[in-house]
């Protein structure tokens, strides 16, 4: 049985993309897999809506585009002022004081959005080089204000950073519009392609940062500036590309491109608009405000009758009778929530009557 995944990510993947990771092997400077990598490039930089030439799909997961983001533009001792919505948001703080920097939090209560004066307030106070959040904050279902937070950090001279793991291909992202200087993503969630990639983008602010820095970047792997060799005009080898993952992603990013952001945005809302009113009848609530729900990922509180039975076996009973997957809550929600995903490919009518047909056998 194909499972139907509808936890947090990973979601479902098309026959095409899994036709593509199939396909012979070539060369990573191979100019026919280079033509790939250009066309990878141009369309994540179209998803992205940026025109920073360092967009480009790093060879490792969604943490370590959050790790390559942090990593470059800040050193021991600078200042970061991180949105904390849920378990990604303390992920940025703990990555970011790992690196040396000093962290000040702005918090707000999990399933609610950050207040954009309360960032702007803390940054006014700190002047931090960095002003860090999550734009979906999978842990929660909430969609925070960018476009409010992003503009005010870039008055005070900040550079800002962005989280668009869960976002990007399901709702539209505009990096340039928003003023965000660097912004990473995974291939797992609405894009519809095998965890393994993490699109990032460095705009020129940000690069002139890294340029400017007083040490090398401690990372090796992650320094931008020895990635651009390879993802830049040059080409020339830095590491080896994951060519069938390369592969994988330009049919997911074709995929994307052919449907349009404009539909893909529209499908995933009457999707989950879908789902909640599936899920009512049964109990079901939605955790977070309709202004500010996610249309991939929603989290509900639960029913008595889920909690009665206990909720983390009767995921495992979805999962082991029925091929369905949904995703346990996380953090300070563990035992309260369920997240149901709608993503990408499986942001359909189809996966909520699978989903609700299986709930009522088991309930
Ligand atoms: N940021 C967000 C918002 C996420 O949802 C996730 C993963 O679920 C990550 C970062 C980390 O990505 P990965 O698990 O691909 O390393």
């Amino acid at each position: 049985m194909t499972k139907l995944l509808l936890g947090p990510g990973p979601s479902n993947v098309s026959p095409r993309v899994l036709e593509a990771m199939a396909r012979p092997l070539v060369g990573h400077l191979d100019p026919a897999f280079l033509a790939v990598m250009d066309e990878v490039q141009g369309r994540l930089r179209g998803l992205f809506g940026t025109q920073s030439e360092l967009t480009l799909p790093l060879s490792a997961t969604g943490s370590a585009g959050m790790e390559a983001c942090l990593c470059n533009l800040l050193e021991p001792g600078d200042d970061v002022v991180v949105g904390v919505a849920g378990v990604f948001g303390e992920r940025m703080c703990d990555v970011a004081s790992r690196i040396g920097a000093r962290v000040t939090r702005v918090e707000t209560e999990w399933g609610t959005a950050l207040d954009p004066a309360a960032m702007a307030a803390a940054v006014a106070r700190v002047r931090p080089r960095v002003v860090a959040f999550v734009h979906a904050e999978t842990s929660t279902g909430v969609c925070q204000p960018v476009a409010a937070i992003a503009a005010r950090a870039r008055q005070q001279g900040a550079l800002v950073v962005l989280d668009c793991v869960t976002s990007l291909g399901g709702i539209p992202v505009t990096l340039d519009a928003w003023g965000v200087d660097a912004a990473y993503s995974a291939t797992q969630k609405c894009l519809s392609c095998p965890p393994g990639l993490s699109p990032v983008s460095f705009g020129p602010r940000a690069l002139e940062r890294v340029r400017g820095r007083s040490r090398p970047v401690q990372s090796w792997y992650l320094d931008v500036t020895l990635l651009a060799g390879y993802y830049g005009a040059e080409r020339v080898y830095h590491h080896t590309a994951p060519i069938s993952m390369v592969l994988a992603l330009a049919e997911a990013l074709r995929i994307v491109d052919e449907e349009g952001m404009e539909a893909r945005e529209r499908r995933h809302r009457e999707a989950a608009a879908a789902l909640l009113e599936a899920l009512a009848p049964l109990g079901f609530e939605p955790l977070v405000a309709t202004e500010h729900r996610l249309p991939m990922l929603t989290t509900v509180r639960l029913p008595e009758a889920v909690v009665r039975r206990g909720e983390a076996a009767l995921r495992r009973e979805l999962l082991q009778r029925h091929g369905i997957e949904v995703g346990g809550g996380l953090g300070k929600l563990a035992g309260a929530v369920w997240r149901i995903g709608l993503m990408g490919e499986n942001a359909r009518p189809a996966c909520v009557t699978r989903l609700l047909a299986a709930l009522r056998d088991l309930l």
